[in-house]
């Protein structure tokens, strides 16, 4: 906090669940066997969940590897990182930042020869080794090196074997979280595979290979290799209802839902009114009270990461109860019908998504009513909101 400011309270408050995380790291590591490492991604402020709580939560459960999407998440991370972490970036990183970036001995991927070329240059003026994850082209079409590339990078990385450490050769496969991709992703697969083949005759590097990000290391036994890239199973997210029902169907009857939510999001009701039958509540028109009601007012709305689409849809919990969201939602307000609560007052703590009492609301209620991902839903949380770590 700088100096004068007061710590005033926000309206709304993110817990984060260090025995949920521990749970789905455990569940992860019981997938990969001991082989395997597990670098957490922790891309868009982990998910949305928060950068420095996550990282200091998973380095409690023993995780030392990281992974963003940028030099400048690289950043915020490696302010929150114990010294022997490592944090690796997959995605954006500029020339400029190279030198920053190699001091710091952050591990990025290179999916180009001039890239290469240029790593090995700041290395050799810097006396320090560029850790570079060669990601490889198998048919994603995201980014990544072209097979006819991979002999020229191999005589690159031969000929700077002090400027360049080989830390790492991936690929990314095109959505293993859905069924329908799978003839695309077994072609990916055996793509990599052979060059990977070329890459140990080549020369005496030993490279790390890494394919899987979550759907592919629960689904796809075969490309865990030596790390897998995990967000969304860590933060207690299924990569999808394919991947979920195909894990649970495989391990029925042993086994519930092997993974928690990590987070649970709270705020608590500004005000409750009266309503008369007949009467709008709110913006417009869209919600008309059918009978005498109860209305709680809450304090966050769309401006805070509430989805507008949950408007007349959603639910809230409200003393162990479901209250429904009903109205418009607001920038930064929201009305939840209590009629049938009728102890509801100012100030009872109000679940967006969590657990109160015997009651539950999972991200599925957010996500069934638009094509928004469960990722997508977090990702959005504004990152100005309050996170406690809780057991
Ligand atoms: C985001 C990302 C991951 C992690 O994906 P999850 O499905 O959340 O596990 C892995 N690898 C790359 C390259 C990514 O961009």
């Amino acid at each position: 906090m700088e100096h004068g400011q007061r710590a005033v309270r926000h309206s709304s408050r993110i817990e984060l669940s260090l025995g949920a995380l521990r749970q789905n790291l455990g569940f992860t590591r019981e997938l990969i066997g001991r082989q395997a490492r597990i670098s957490l991604v922790v891309k868009a402020n982990a998910y949305g969940h928060g950068y420095a709580a996550i990282v200091k939560m998973a380095e409690r459960c023993g995780i030392r590897h990281f992974s963003v999407a940028s030099s400048q998440e690289a950043e915020e991370v490696l302010a929150a990182v114990r010294e022997d972490s490592r944090v690796m970036i997959m995605g954006i990183l500029y020339d400029e930042d190279l030198p920053w970036i190699i001091e710091h001995d952050i591990e990025f991927f290179v999916y180009d020869l001039e890239r290469l070329k240029h790593a090995a240059g700041i290395a050799g003026s810097i006396g320090r080794p560029a850790l570079v994850h060669l990601e490889l082209e198998t048919g994603g079409n995201r980014t990544g090196l072209a097979a006819a590339e991979l002999p020229e990078a191999l005589r690159l990385l031969t000929r700077n074997r002090r400027q360049l450490q080989l830390a790492g050769v991936c690929t990314h496969l095109a959505g293993a979280e859905s069924l329908a991709n799978r003839f695309r992703i077994t072609q990916q697969l055996q793509l990599f595979q052979q060059l990977r083949r070329r890459i140990a005759r080549a020369r005496s590097l030993e490279p790390a290979y890494h394919i899987a990000s979550s759907a592919a290391t629960v689904a796809l036994p075969e490309s865990r290799l030596d790390m897998v890239r995990v967000g969304s199973l860590a933060y207690g997210l299924w990569p999808s209802p394919d991947v979920r029902d195909l894990y649970l169907m495989h391990h029925k009857p042993a086994r519930s839902n092997p993974l928690k939510r990590v987070f649970s999001w709270k705020t608590d009701i500004m005000q409750v009114k009266s309503v008369s039958r007949g009467e709008f509540v709110g913006y417009g028109t869209s919600f008309q009270a059918h009978r005498d009601s109860r209305i709680a007012v809450l304090p966050i709305g769309y401006g805070n990461g509430l989805p507008r689409e949950l408007s007349n849809r959603g639910t809230v919990l409200i003393r162990g109860r479901r209250a429904p969201i009903v109205g418009s939602i607001n920038m930064n307000l929201f009305f939840a019908d209590v009629t049938t609560i009728p102890e509801a007052q100012v100030g009872d703590e109000t679940v967006l998504v969590g657990r109160q009492r015997n009651n539950e609301i999972g991200l599925r209620s957010f996500t069934e009513f638009s094509s928004a991902l469960n990722t997508e839903f977090v990702c959005r949380l504004p990152a100005g909101i309050p996170r406690t770590i809780i057991r």
